[in-house]
């Protein structure tokens, strides 16, 4: 999805509101698809005094394998984001995420909004805060029923053990 920002460059005061529904099942991140669900980017872009604007809210279904368990599980996000976009390059280092430059005036949503979900992604993805996750030892998934598996022995400490009975 590209947009052509010439109008908003060109008319100060114009609002374009935007509200696209786009597939981004393509993109790969620690090697699964996550976005099976269409993406949704809603908000605007405005030229106020000559400056443009993105302003918008990306809402997205994040499919994944729970870290612990490994079942797979999905969550929904939706992140604000700000942009202040320029047709000349800014040379502040320190403001670089929230400026998008563009020479030819026009903005490539795709990259914005797969920038941003990326960055934004969680670096643990659970089912439940509180999953039990999978029995080190047989596998079994804690959170239906508990194992009958014990907690291994130190083979040191077996004779005292059998010295205590
Ligand atoms: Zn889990
Ligand atoms: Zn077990």
């Amino acid at each position: 999805m590209v947009i052509n920002l010439e109008p908003v460059f060109n008319n100060e005061g114009l609002f374009v509101p935007i509200d696209y529904t786009m597939d981004l099942a393509s993109l790969s991140h620690s090697g699964t698809n996550p976005l099976s669900a269409p993406v949704r980017i809603f908000g605007s872009i405005k030229n106020t005094a000559g400056v443009v604007n993105l302003d918008a809210l990306i809402s997205f279904e994040y499919f994944a394998a729970c870290d612990r368990c490994m079942k797979s599980t999905s969550k929904k996000y939706e992140l604000p984001i700000t942009y202040t976009i320029t047709r000349t390059p800014v040379n502040d280092e320190n403001k670089d995420d929230e400026y998008i430059f563009t020479e030819d005036m026009k903005l490539q949503l795709e990259d914005v909004i797969s920038e941003n979900i990326i960055l934004n992604l969680p670096n643990k993805f659970l089912c439940d805060e509180d999953c039990k996750g999978l029995c080190p030892m047989c596998g079994h998934d804690l959170n239906t029923s508990q194992c009958n598996c014990k907690e291994p022995i130190d083979p040191r400490l077996l004779g005292l053990l059998q010295f205590l009975e």
